[in-house]
């Protein structure tokens, strides 16, 4: 016997948990479907950086007001996640590292992001444990780091107190659709009918969209991660190397966090398969090299993640003209947990009124039929293909009940 359910979205991430508790806290009951845990995939596996800085300019309205929400999530949410706002410096060892991040602080200011380039002398006013080879770095106050667990786990219990409902190991295998509109989602325990469905699904985000005939350029790529044992506080902001070849944090309990692509370049493969022995090592080398204080730490795990990476490096969202009833929230592209805030209350806007109160045009799945200088069709306002045909108004629909 099918079930019915006001919304379906498929993921249980960070995205999927934000969208849920939005839609829940207006009076939807959404149903959200995880093939795993809930932040099983790369919620569970990130970095928790809460950055605006290095981030392509479309997305500096997003991240900026992601940030102002992150503030008040413990309130919110009535959980500490953890939050610091102490500042990310992006460290730069050579001149041309040094130009190229003079060049991209210098368009980040144009948009309205608050953020320096700083000299050898006054990185080490900040952070004095940064090591010889330092000559300058970017420095933006405002940005900060989080602990991802508690931030996808608060938003996870807040929605399901406020009659979410979340139907873990469970994979959605099928978008069933009656004349172009979507109508429900058939799983491997479950059917659930359903008008509207958020694809969530992170790198399965293109998986999702072909069960209803749409494709994305969205590929997985690899990326890997380590904690150290606890060391006592050493520096509260989020670190890297200028390219990003390596980030990182301490984090509230005393370890560190690094991730990064630094190594990436020695990959062996064997069947198809990456061996990952270099990673590690040359992540923790970089660390080394850039903090040597932290020579003797030990690495206590590592892991790799996956990172739904868009052929732009933006995210997808929105509704398209093509499938009704078809809601786009994935494709992250490696740096999604500082905008998933701001994600789960765009996109629940969009479903309960058709608009957003930040434009998201820039995102819409259109770019890709008409070429990367299309423009979405959203005369004026946020709301992205929105028009009548496939709006569902959902605050319309709860007050008719
Ligand atoms: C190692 C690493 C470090 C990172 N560091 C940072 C960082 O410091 N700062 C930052 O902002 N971002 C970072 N990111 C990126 C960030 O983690 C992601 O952008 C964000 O978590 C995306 O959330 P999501 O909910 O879209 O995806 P996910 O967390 O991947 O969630 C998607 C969920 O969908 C489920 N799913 C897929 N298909 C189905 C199906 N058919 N049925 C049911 N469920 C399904 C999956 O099991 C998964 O749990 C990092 C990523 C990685 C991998």
């Amino acid at each position: 016997m099918p079930s019915k359910a006001d919304i379906i979205i498929i993921g249980g991430g960070v995205m999927g948990c934000a969208i849920a508790y939005n839609l829940a806290k207006a009076g939807l009951k959404p149903v959200v479907i995880e093939k795993s845990d809930i932040g099983g995939e790369a919620s569970g596996s990130n970095g928790g950086g809460v950055r605006q800085s290095a981030r392509n300019l479309k997305e500096m309205p997003l991240a900026m007001e992601s940030i102002q929400i992150y503030g008040q999530l413990h309130e919110e949410l009535g959980m500490d996640v953890e939050y610091v706002r102490q500042g990310n410096l992006r460290l730069c060892t050579t001149d041309e590292e040094l130009e190229a991040m003079r060049q991209a602080v210098e368009n980040q200011k144009k948009v309205g992001l608050e953020l320096v380039m700083l000299d050898r002398k006054q990185v080490l006013e900040l952070n004095p444990h940064v090591g010889d080879k330092i000559i300058g770095a970017s420095y933006c106050p405002t940005d900060g780091h989080v602990n991802p667990f508690l931030v996808t786990y608060g938003f996870f219990l807040k929605a399901k107190s406020l009659g979410a409902r979340f139907f873990t190991h469970e994979e959605a295998k099928e978008i069933r659709m009656q004349k172009g509109r979507v109508t429900a989602v058939v799983t491997d325990k479950n059917v659930f009918e359903t008008d509207l469905v958020v694809d969530a699904a992170g790198i399965a985000g293109r998986k999702v969209a072909n069960m209803v005939g749409l494709d994305l350029p969205l590929r997985s790529i690899f990326s890997e991660a380590l904690i150290t044992e606890a060391y006592p506080p050493l520096f509260k902001q989020m670190v890297g190397h200028a390219k990003g070849l390596f980030y990182g944090r301490q984090t509230a309990h005393g370890s560190f966090f690094w991730g990064g692509f630094v190594g990436t370049e020695q990959f062996i493969y064997r069947e198809g398969k990456p061996l990952f022995h270099y990673i590690g090592p040359a992540i923790s080398q970089m660390v080394i090299d850039f903090f040597p204080v932290l020579k003797d730490l030990n690495v206590i795990r590592m892991w790799s993640g996956l990172i739904a990476q868009m052929s732009d490096a933006i995210p997808v969202l929105g509704f398209t003209q093509e499938v009704p009833g078809f809601v786009f929230a994935t494709g992250f592209s490696g740096h999604g947990f500082g905008l998933a805030p701001v994600i789960g209350r765009l996109i629940s806007e969009l479903i309960l009124d058709c608009k957003t109160s930040i434009p998201i045009n820039d995102f819409c799945y259109g770019r890709f039929q008409n070429g990367s200088d299309h423009e979405c069709s959203c005369p004026g306002n946020a709301a992205c293909t929105t028009v009548t045909a496939v709006c569902p108004n959902k605050r319309e629909w709860l007050k008719s009940i």
